[in-house]
């Protein structure tokens, strides 16, 4: 290993759950490993049987928990009603996501297939969000788990050796790609990629309700420009 080069990083993030059978195998083989993560939950998985259990689960060994809105179905940014959006997908869930909050509010937008493109914010999303002092967390490793539960493995891999720092998107849903979830955390540690909680500032456009870094290009263009 170079001396001069810094050590790649990556942070795992698990989205859309919780799933009764899938969120507990993989704090299972987190917690076999040591390995801090963060759980993106929707709402709608949550109010299920069984959903804030695996959560408070989550939370309580150590992982960070975020709020990936209500019901996982609306682009903020294609919404025909921009505030009724911000309501029902974000506000809406807010309050059932306090006991997990920790210092700080964790926010990631539903995107489409994970592209992030105009239609992922819009600009009542985004003061809601500056006013509620939430950190919106985005990504920079899509290896698609959930429609190839196999092939992923290797995406995920090539993105984290490329670094410097990924933040890979996982998802604790029922398509069976978790079953490798030990064997990509073994094989990042063959590698001497560290595996981190914390997530680079590229990825974390608003922190604490401050702007960061411009989200222009995750907004509707005005319709008058
Ligand atoms: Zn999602």
């Amino acid at each position: 290993m170079s001396e001069d080069r810094e050590r790649r990083r990556i942070s795992l993030t698990f989205d859309n759950g919780p799933t009764p059978g899938v969120t507990d195998a993989v704090l299972d083989v987190l917690a076999a490993r040591g390995v801090p993560a963060t759980f993106f939950v929707v709402g709608a998985n949550l109010r299920r049987p069984g959903g804030r259990d695996l959560v408070r689960r989550a939370c309580r060994e150590g992982h960070r928990i975020g709020h990936h809105t209500t019901t996982h179905t609306v682009l903020l940014g294609a919404a025909v009603d921009a505030e009724a959006a911000v309501d029902t997908e974000i506000a809406a869930l807010a309050a059932e996501l306090t006991e997990f909050d920790g210092d700080e509010k964790l926010y990631r937008p539903y995107a489409a297939g994970g592209v992030l493109d105009r239609q992922v914010l819009s600009a009542a999303a985004l003061r809601y969000l500056q006013d509620h002092r939430y950190t919106c967390v985005l990504w920079n490793s899509v290896p698609h788990d959930w429609d190839d539960p196999d092939g992923w493995v290797e995406r995920a891999l090539a993105d984290a050796e490329a670094g410097p720092w990924t933040v890979v998107v996982l998802h604790d849903v029922d398509s069976g790609a978790m079953a490798h979830l030990g064997s990509f955390i073994d094989e990042l540690r063959r590698r001497d990629i560290d595996i981190v909680q914390d997530l680079p500032d590229s990825c974390v456009p608003i922190s604490r309700g401050e702007i960061r870094v411009s989200l222009d290009h995750l907004l509707p263009l005005s319709p008058t420009s």
